[in-house]
């Protein structure tokens, strides 16, 4: 927080210096207020992080036109996102669709505390559920996770509720049947690679800096399928079937792609942030299509369709405004 105010301070600085110098020559010209937001995303080796960085690229662009001026945060991930919009603290969040469901709707985390002002902006990458293990740990399936240390997220992320659903529709009890681990997904990488732990759940798109750098190691590494789920994907609407292709990560053993289930990473804000604000980044976002799959190969399959699918609370209506316009609603 204090390290926002700063960098806030350091722009406002930088905006006053520019003014006063072309202040001279002439005559002082209303000026749109600037909105500083700052988005939310997730640890820097995840795909929120540079998805935060390509949506701030393109509406920073327009800066003089619509007076916004974004940054990303790095975060602890999706859950703590959700309550950093609600309590504030941030304008937008990258946010998986389970969790903004769970979170609108009073469950999990937020038991019975439904966020009602919550609300979705567009959906983006599909992110999978994925379980990563050292090849000598002898881990082939979920079931072999028994008795192992097991990295299952740090509270605060989206992949920890998903690694427990995913044990628990294993038959495994993630308190007592496996050593679980609670620390961020930027570190797991590293801890496997020690020795420290034998395996470890993210929920992210593909390719991710966080598995490139886990599975180009000494320690030989392998994704897990993680197959257990009909009853699971019946069960909760915002779970689907999704795979790793085997191309991605080519120090991975793998020589097939590997089954497991999956959500979509959607961005969210709340219903206190203001249409215009909300409209523009839409905007910017939808007529630069083209431009923002670019930005990230997570991005390939995005089709502006997709992105109006799996969410889950009301859409903001500065969003609403442009789907309308856009004939995309
Ligand atoms: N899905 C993760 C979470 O919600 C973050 C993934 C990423 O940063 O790409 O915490």
């Amino acid at each position: 927080m204090k390290k926002r105010i700063f960098l806030s301070a350091i722009l406002l600085l930088t905006l006053a210096m520019g003014c006063s110098q072309s202040g001279n020559d002439e005559a002082p010209q209303t000026k749109v207020k600037t909105a500083f937001i700052t988005i939310g995303t997730g640890g820097i080796t995840g795909v929120y992080y540079p998805t935060g960085g390509a949506i701030a690229k393109i509406v920073n662009k327009k800066r003089e036109q619509y007076g916004i001026r974004a940054t990303v945060e790095s975060t602890a991930g999706s859950v703590f996102n959700v309550n950093a919009i609600m309590a504030g603290d941030l304008e937008f969040g990258v946010v998986q669709s389970d969790r903004q469901y769970q979170a609108l709707n009073g469950l999990k985390e937020w038991d019975k505390n439904p966020q009602k002002d919550l609300r979705a902006v567009f959906s983006i990458h599909p992110e999978s559920v994925t379980l990563l293990a050292a090849v000598d740990a002898n881990i082939k399936t979920i079931s072999d996770l028994k008795g192992k240390h097991v990295n299952i997220g740090n509270p605060g992320s989206g992949q920890r509720g998903n690694a427990i659903d995913a044990l628990e529709a294993a038959g495994i009890n993630w308190e007592s049947d496996i050593n679980a681990e609670s620390v961020k997904a930027a570190e797991a990488p590293g801890l496997l690679q020690d020795d420290r732990i034998d395996a470890f759940f993210y929920t992210v798109g593909h390719p991710s800096g966080a598995f490139k750098e886990a599975t180009s190691g000494r320690r030989k590494t392998r994704f897990v399928s993680i197959t257990e789920t009909d009853a699971l994907i019946k069960k909760f609407p915002y779970y689907a079937k999704s795979y790793i292709p085997a191309g991605l990560y080519p120090g991975a053993a793998n020589e097939e792609d590997t089954p497991t289930f999956g959500v979509k990473a959607t961005f969210c804000t709340s219903a206190t942030v203001s249409d215009e604000v909300v409209y523009a980044i839409t905007k910017e976002v939808f007529d630069n299509f083209e431009e923002f799959k670019k930005l990230h190969p997570a991005y390939q399959v995005l089709t502006k369709k997709s992105m109006l699918e799996g969410l889950s609370a009301p859409i903001h209506p500065g969003a609403m405004r442009y789907y309308k316009e856009a004939g995309l609603m």
